[in-house]
């Protein structure tokens, strides 16, 4: 069956704290979990990758939710595609911090030019995004 993926990039209007964070995954798992939706939620000091994965139709009215969510400053939207199958299939809602060095690899992968994303490979962000999230000890 195919799945839709949604993977962006974005800044926080002000860093989110622990407590912050165990809300948003808190009220994540329990939504995302009704919705058939898995993913994955990379941050460090208000830099935030998110992988969202599901039904089209469910993650598109996910998505428009968190786009208006005031608490990101600016978002770029890398993939939003269709895929074979989940890389997160166990994930309402998976976290770990980033390094800074993977931050910086991530960047070098997805070249940030004038807001809209220029990818290099697709397959080569959700590659990374999937080491760092394999590789990563939770917070
Ligand atoms: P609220 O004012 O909190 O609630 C209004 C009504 O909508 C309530 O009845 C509530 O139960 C209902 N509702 C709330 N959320 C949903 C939903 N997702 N589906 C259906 N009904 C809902 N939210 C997620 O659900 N999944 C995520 O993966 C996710 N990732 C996020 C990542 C980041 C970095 C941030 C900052 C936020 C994320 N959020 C996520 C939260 C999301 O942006 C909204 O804050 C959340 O969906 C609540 O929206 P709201 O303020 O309109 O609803």
């Amino acid at each position: 069956m195919p799945y839709h993926c949604i993977v962006y990039r974005s800044r926080s209007n002000e860093l989110l704290n622990e407590n912050d964070l165990s809300t948003i995954l808190l009220q994540s798992r329990y939504h995302n979990s009704k919705k058939g939706i898995t993913g994955v939620l990379l941050c460090l000091h208000g830099q935030i990758i998110q992988v969202l994965e599901g039904d089209k139709y469910e993650l598109d009215l996910l998505y428009n939710r968190i786009q208006q969510d005031e608490r990101h400053a600016s978002m770029t939207t890398l993939i939003n595609q269709s895929v074979d199958q989940r890389l997160f299939s166990t994930w309402s809602m998976g976290y770990k911090t980033l390094t800074a060095s993977q931050l910086e690899e991530f960047t070098v992968i997805v070249n940030l030019k004038n807001k809209k994303a220029t990818i290099f490979s697709q397959q080569a962000v959700l590659d990374l995004i999937q080491s760092f999230f394999d590789t990563n000890q939770n917070p």
